[in-house]
């Protein structure tokens, strides 16, 4: 049971955009939430699951509104949770997958303050699954490499990526946060000798009802990107298994789960 004199931290995984692939404990913890501390990325339905006196705090990053650092974040869980609440701290995707999730565990742990952590679906895995792409199979990719294409140059952001080396290591690579730097890195990977060929595709706001799938190659996409003004939440699949995009996307264009449940009850 949960302490009254002192709080509770959920670290949740929301899930890749799709309101309905939260975990069930997941869910059951936002239920449970006195206070939601929230990212850009979570779908709105979810909040709307929350208790109707919950808390609602939006820490995402948004243009031209002051974006709360990440010691700020920190603060404001450590806060509520010492005024004996239970809070949710609601991230997209898997909160330990670029979502700065790790920072605040020790943060927590550091202040003595009880935490969870609710793995969630990661955008990395599941954006490519729903657009019809497996991220391996056996005849293409026995490998999964998931980097940042938001890597340092002299800001906070995570150290250098060497793609040099991941275009010689094959497989699939999916890249987060990669939009802006499409162009840098889809270079740096032809000049390392990858074949210009290589099937890749970006994928804006995945699993949701707004999502958009351009299916390329390696030389190509940077530029259709462009084209196509393809913007943030978006996420780049460079590798054999984007050839499958076509085949299975027909499959995966199905009625949703909810329409094809209702449709039986009915
Ligand atoms: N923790 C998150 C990732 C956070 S980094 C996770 O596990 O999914 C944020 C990046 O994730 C975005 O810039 C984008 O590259 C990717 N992303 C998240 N949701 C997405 C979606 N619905 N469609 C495409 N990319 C998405």
């Amino acid at each position: 049971m949960v302490q009254s004199d002192i709080g509770h931290v959920f670290l949740i995984g929301a899930g890749p955009g799709d309101p309905e692939l939260i975990t069930v404990k997941g869910l059951r913890c936002l239920h449970a939430a006195e206070v939601i501390l929230y990212d850009r990325l979570v779908a709105p339905e979810l909040l709307e699951e929350a208790h109707p006196s919950a808390l609602r705090i939006f820490v995402g990053k948004q243009p031209q509104h002051h974006t709360l650092k990440q010691h700020e974040i920190n603060a404001l869980l450590i806060k509520h949770a010492r005024e004996g609440k239970i809070v949710a701290r609601l991230k997209g995707g898997d909160p330990y997958v670029f979502g700065r999730g790790g920072e605040e565990a020790l943060a927590l742990r550091e202040a003595g303050i009880p935490f969870e952590v609710i793995p969630g679906i990661t955008s990395a895995i599941a954006v490519p699954a729903a657009a019809g792409i497996p991220v391996t199979h056996r005849d293409y990719a026995s490998s999964l490499t998931i980097v940042t294409g938001h890597e340092a140059r002299g800001g906070d952001e995570a150290p250098a990526i060497n793609w040099e080396a991941l275009a010689k290591l094959g497989g699939t690579i999916v890249v987060l946060m990669g939009v802006r730097a499409l162009p840098r890195f889809t270079q740096q990977m032809l000049e390392a000798g990858m074949n210009p060929q290589t099937p890749a595709a970006i994928i804006q706001e995945g699993t949701t009802s707004r999502q958009r799938v351009l299916v390329a190659t390696l030389e190509s996409i940077a530029l259709q990107a462009l084209e196509q003004d393809i913007t943030s939440p978006a996420l780049t699949i460079i590798g054999e298994v984007v050839s499958l995009a076509h085949e299975l996307h027909a499959i995966t264009a199905l009625p949703s789960v909810q329409d094809l449940l209702l449709s039986r009850a009915s």
